[in-house]
């Protein structure tokens, strides 16, 4: 049939105008996994249940869910990304919410000046925002961190893996008396091989790319500080008066359901979520790499494969972004080139480098990552 004929998948149209959105890093790759387990994922709440703003009274974190809290420590443990004990768990609307709390718990009330918020570029573009957007006399967004020539006021930003690059990464100001968050929402093993656990005073993770359940809203931040840890939950109480509790019990069971596939023996085989995503990601970049090569206009970053813990090989990287930069001197802005494709990317100015570069999501349904590949591919 030709390309011309717009057939419906998902929804989608998939004729040559139709405009592919890989903009935004929406995980809707993840669904036919959850189709496939079907009920077993599913959560009914009784009208009568989880009514109350609190979850328990006793922790530090009184709105967080405790069958959250262990499904999440559970899954860590089993993934082996992060350490877990003696930590404080913080619930949140997001990681992103999380990224504010920190910022607020981190930075001081009495400070004439407000700290520097920095992060090494190419940094994921809502950090800019997310320090700004308040206008804050607490904390402002002070760019890149490699740069950053202030002194030890600062709170540095550490994404690792990178969003958009997919680089693994350490704080750049590593020795100073300077505060650092680790947003480690894309360190589990579909995306990356697992080396060590993770040990840092702040580690973010939401299930938005754990599982691809972003529309829940949930994340979660393991902190080592109590006080810390005390003034996150103060900013969420001022912020939301905690987090959904339905939203918790959702994520719970969907860790859950990881969980379980990996280690409940009687289980039927074919339920490994990271498994799944491992493999559908290698696919999708083995034929990115395969179509960048054919057209030579642009580049990609490499990885080194690396000992994974978890699946107890040799492992590739796989990040959720394509970090795309372009080879061709007659184009100068690649976001714009996208465009005229009729496919929307994530300009590279946006993360603080130039437009030379875009970021381009691996994480949409198969049928829009279908498009852009053979879009791509036809390229001259
Ligand atoms: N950190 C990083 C690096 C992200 O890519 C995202 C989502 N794009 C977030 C935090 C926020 O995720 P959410 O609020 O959906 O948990």
């Amino acid at each position: 049939m030709e390309e011309k004929a717009s057939t419906a998948i998902a929804g989608i149209s998939h004729d040559r105008d139709s405009i592919i959105n890989l903009d935004h890093g929406d995980p809707t790759m993840f669904e036919p996994f959850w189709k496939e387990v079907g009920d077993s994922a599913t959560v009914v709440i009784p009208g009568w249940q989880k009514m109350s703003y609190f979850s328990d009274p006793r922790n530090l974190c009184w709105f967080l869910e405790p069958e959250f809290a262990n499904e999440a420590q559970r899954l860590h443990q089993i993934a082996g990304n992060a350490v877990t004990d003696d930590r404080h768990i913080i619930v949140g609307v997001g990681s992103t919410q999380l990224i504010h709390a920190a910022l607020f718990a981190l930075a001081s009330t009495e400070a004439r000046q407000p700290v520097n918020v920095i992060s090494a570029a190419p940094y994921y573009s809502m950090y800019s925002g997310i320090a700004d957007f308040m206008k804050s006399g607490m904390f402002h967004w002070a760019g890149d961190a490699a740069t950053f020539n202030g002194d030890d006021n600062f709170i540095e930003l550490v994404c690792s893996p990178n969003n958009p690059d997919g680089e693994i990464r350490h704080a750049v100001r590593g020795n100073e008396a300077g505060k650092r968050v680790h947003d480690m929402a894309y360190c589990w093993p579909q995306y990356t091989p697992m080396r060590h656990p993770a040990d840092h005073d702040i580690m973010l993770f939401t299930v938005s790319k754990a599982t691809g359940h972003a529309g829940t809203r949930i994340g979660w931040a393991l902190v080592k500080d109590a006080e810390v840890a005390r003034k996150m939950a103060k900013f969420i109480e001022m912020n939301t008066i905690g987090v959904s509790k339905d939203s918790q019990v959702r994520a719970a069971k969907i860790l859950k359901v990881i969980a379980d596939g990996y280690e409940l023996p009687d289980l039927e085989a074919g339920i490994k979520f990271f498994h799944f995503g491992r493999w559908l990601l290698a696919n999708r970049w083995q034929r990115l790499r395969q179509a960048i090569k054919v057209s030579g206009r642009f580049s990609l970053p490499q990885f080194p494969s690396e000992f994974c813990e978890f699946f107890k090989e040799h492992a590739e990287t796989y990040p959720g972004f394509a970090w795309l930069r372009c080879e061709d001197q007659t184009i100068e802005d690649l976001e714009v080139f996208f465009k005229t494709l009729n496919i929307l990317t994530r300009n590279g100015r946006q993360f603080g480098v130039g437009p030379e570069y875009v970021r381009v999501s691996m994480l949409d349904r198969d049928a829009n990552f279908d498009v852009f590949i053979k879009r791509i591919s036809s390229l001259e």
